[in-house]
Parts: structure tokens; C-alpha cells; sequence
């Protein structure tokens, strides 16, 4: 039997408009925090998005302080990034200023702030009624027929997917299974790293590692390299995971270049084996292994 783990944000759901409303709610509060127009806090968000990604590989998301992904491998890092990038003293013109008036409001740094404003965006997408992509129930059927065995592991918290899913009436089951709060962000070793497409990404990550261990999946499908591809990727060079294992990004209009296609598709060392645009396309004839 096929098993399949799968990623479930920016892969069952389609993230632009969570990234739309994650920057706004993030900017319209820092606008109200700064007492000034929502249309100047924007293009100052802008100006320091686009510092950040002149070298994303410098930037993007440290919870615990640690590396767990870059900037230009997930648009609904940009909040993330550009507050850690402002916490480390960037110095656009402004950025002293958006310190001043976030810390003013009690916030210890502006990750606190980003943090505090991240649910409330994800809120205010899934009120627009955002789910899950149009052709998940489809998809899943179609899993179900072919007897292959569905894992979906998530950093989002398990109700949030018991939700989405349950709203397309699936719930956990034979062939079917949900594990949230997947902590697949949560880096133990920072100095343990292998490359993938010319980023040193960071690959002891205890949390995400138990799953894969238990799940033992033949494939894995995720949008974010460092978050979902990389350490199955590392698992796989080990031999902690079978050779066979195929490692697919879903790929978006953002996805970076060193993610799509890394260089030596023959080496063991890389963390892609083929990219999908959609869900449904992992039902293209050949794509799954027998
Ligand atoms: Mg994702």
C-alpha cells in the first residue's frame, strides 16, 4: 500500500489569500500603532520585504531563535521576516520608527507583535470562506479508490484541520489520518545542515523527524522546502528512509528557484524529485507509484 504524508497548508489550501490578509491585518495595525496612513505603513512594508528578500537566504523565520525556514520560500513568511529583520536593527528609512511605536505598545519585540497579528489574518482569510482547494474532496476520493494510505501532517493546530476537513465531510479513519501541531519548524541542532539547491538548510528537527519515523511514508508532498522536503531528504541519505522515498514540492507562483529545481536530479543529495501546481495533479497517470 501507498502512503502518502502530506503537508496541508499552502498544499490543500491555497494560500494567497491568507497571505493577502496576514500582511494587512499586520500593517493596518502597525499603521494605527505609528498614527499614520495605512497606505504609507504599506509601502514602508514593502520597502523592507524587499531588503529582506535582496538575501533571503540571510532571512526569514527563527522561532526559538533558530533557522527553520527562508525568506523566499514562503509568501506567508513575509510578516515573520520582516519583523525578525527589524528586530536585528534594519535601517530602512522608517524601521526605527516601527520599533518605536510596536514596542511602545507593549510588545517586547516585533516577532511578539508578528505573532500576535498572524492569527488574527488567518482569521480574518478563513472568514472570507477560504477552505480547502476546490478539488480536495475529489482528490481524496480518488486517493481512496487506488487503497493508498493518506497522513496529513501540519504545524496548524489539529482542530483547525479536523475543521477544513470535516467541512468536506472527512474525518480520520481507516486510510485517513490527521496529526497537527506537527512542530516541523522546531530546530534542535542549528549546526546539523545539508544543501539542498545551494541553501544550507537545517535539518535536525526532532518533532517532524518522529512522525516521519512512524509514518514511513513512500511519498512526501509539501510547499516549503526547509519546513517539509528537507529532512526526509536528509532521512533519505542517512538510510533512516527508504531510497524509493519521492519527495515532491508543490510548487506556486512564488516558489524559488533553488526549490524547483535543484541541480543533479541524479544525486542522492536533493530535496525534490517533481513538483506539482495542484493537488489534483499527483492523479496524473505514473506519478504514484504502484
Ligand atoms: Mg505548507
Amino acid at each position: 500500500m501507498t502512503r502518502i504524508l502530506f503537508d496541508f497548508d499552502g498544499v490543500w489550501t491555497d494560500q494567497a489569500s491568507e497571505v493577502v490578509a496576514i500582511r494587512r491585518v499586520f500593517v493596518e495595525e502597525a499603521a494605527r500603532l505609528l498614527g499614520e496612513p495605512y497606505v504609507l505603513a504599506d509601502a514602508r512594508f514593502e520597502q523592507f520585504y524587499a531588503v529582506v528578500l535582496e538575501e533571503p537566504e540571510l532571512h526569514g523565520w527563527f522561532p526559538r531563535g533558530m533557522h527553520a525556514a527562508f525568506a523566499d520560500e514562503d509568501a506567508l513568511l513575509a510578516t515573520a521576516s520582516v519583523a525578525d529583520w527589524l528586530d536585528r536593527g534594519g535601517s530602512e528609512p522608517g524601521a526605527a520608527d516601527w520599533r518605536r511605536a510596536i514596542k511602545a505598545a507593549g510588545f517586547d519585540t516585533v516577532m511578539d507583535f508578528a505573532n500576535a497579528q498572524f492569527g488574527k489574518g488567518m482569521k480574518a482569510a478563513r472568514s472570507g470562506g477560504h477552505g480547502l482547494v476546490e478539488q480536495a474532496a475529489e482528490v481524496l476520493d480518488a486517493l481512496r479508490t487506488r487503497g493508498v494510505d493518506v497522513v496529513v501532517a501540519s504545524n496548524s493546530p489539529p482542530e483547525k484541520l479536523e475543521a477544513l476537513f470535516g467541512a468536506i465531510g472527512v474525518t480520520s479513519g481507516p486510510g485517513f489520518r490527521l496529526v497537527g501541531g506537527a512542530k516541523k519548524w522546531w530546530v534542535e541542532d542549528p549546526s546539523l545542515m545539508h544543501l539542498f539547491g545551494g541553501r544550507h538548510v537545517r535539518t535536525d528537527r526532532p518533532h517532524y523527524r518522529a512522525i516521519l519515523e512512524e509514518v514511513r511514508p513512500d511519498v512526501v508532498i509539501g510547499d516549503v522546502t526547509s519546513l517539509d522536503l528537507a529532512l526526509p531528504a536528509a532521512m533519505r541519505v542517512a538510510g533512516d528512509l527508504a531510497p524509493s522515498l519521492r519527495l515532491i514540492l508543490r510548487r506556486t507562483q512564488g516558489s524559488p528557484e533553488w526549490a524547483t529545481s535543484q541541480p543533479g536530479l541524479e544525486s542522492p543529495s536533493r530535496a525534490v524529485d517533481g513538483t506539482v501546481d495542484s493537488i489534483s495533479d499527483i492523479l496524473r497517470d505514473g506519478f504514484l507509484p504502484d
